[in-house]
């Protein structure tokens, strides 16, 4: 058992180094970087999609894919307007800063612009790994448990955004939005919420209004 500690707390340390230089690069460049987590399926690319749709006049997008297999996310990513990199991660469950370098070289973004990582669905280690990222923005939808704060507390507790998505499916299911909020609020007292839809737009202005304020790189 200490040994297997050990090891991870050394994994996690070489990613941090990497993901200190992330974030000197980040600065350099005057790049604002969000981290999008969530559990498989909350509608994470479909939300991406939609905010190229709605920004890409206002600002330059990047965005870097993470699955473990195919390049499916990133096509759709390019279709929808922005410059894409997929990174397959084969048998690991998440993206580390490693990754995200790599990445960053290829995509070459422009100064002052908006990069968005799309991490592996996954609700648990990508919590533990630090991209070097800005902000970190976790998703939920109304068709899962409400008490997905609360069985995943450190994703929700090293979030600075959770986006409560699919909104427009809440008179077909059984879900306590209100529950859904008061579990963040018990993991993150301070956690900014947002309801969203972004099949069609509900709430969308308020999360570019979060973007821009936060990244100060454009207005809304
Ligand atoms: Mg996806
Ligand atoms: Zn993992």
């Amino acid at each position: 058992m200490a040994k297997k500690i050990k090891v991870e707390s050394n994994i996690l340390k070489k990613n941090n180094l990497t993901a200190e230089e992330n974030k000197k690069y980040f600065r350099d460049h005057n790049l604002f970087v969000l981290n999008l987590v969530s559990s498989p399926g909350s509608g994470k690319t479909t939300l991406i999609e939609k905010t190229i749709e709605d920004l890409q006049n206002k600002i330059d997008i990047y965005v870097i894919e993470g699955d473990q297999q195919t390049s499916r996310d990133a096509e759709r990513i390019k279709k929808a307007g922005a410059e894409a990199v997929q990174i397959n991660t084969g048998k690991a469950c998440h993206l580390n800063a490693v990754n995200i370098k790599k990445a960053v070289d290829k995509l070459k973004p422009s100064n002052n612009s908006l990069v968005i990582i799309e991490n592996v669905g996954n609700l648990i280690c990508p919590s533990m790994f630090d991209l070097g990222e800005n902000l970190r923005v976790v998703i939920i939808s109304v068709t899962e448990g409400e008490d997905k704060p609360i069985k995943y507390p450190n994703m929700f507790h090293s979030s600075d955004l959770c986006l409560v998505n699919k909104i427009d499916l809440l008179p077909f299911v059984e879900y306590d939005i209100e529950q859904t909020l008061d579990y963040c609020r018990e993991v993150k007292r301070d956690l900014d919420i947002m309801k969203v839809a972004a099949i069609n737009g509900e709430g969308m202005q308020k999360w570019y209004k979060w973007i821009a304020d936060k990244s100060g790189l454009f207005k809304i």
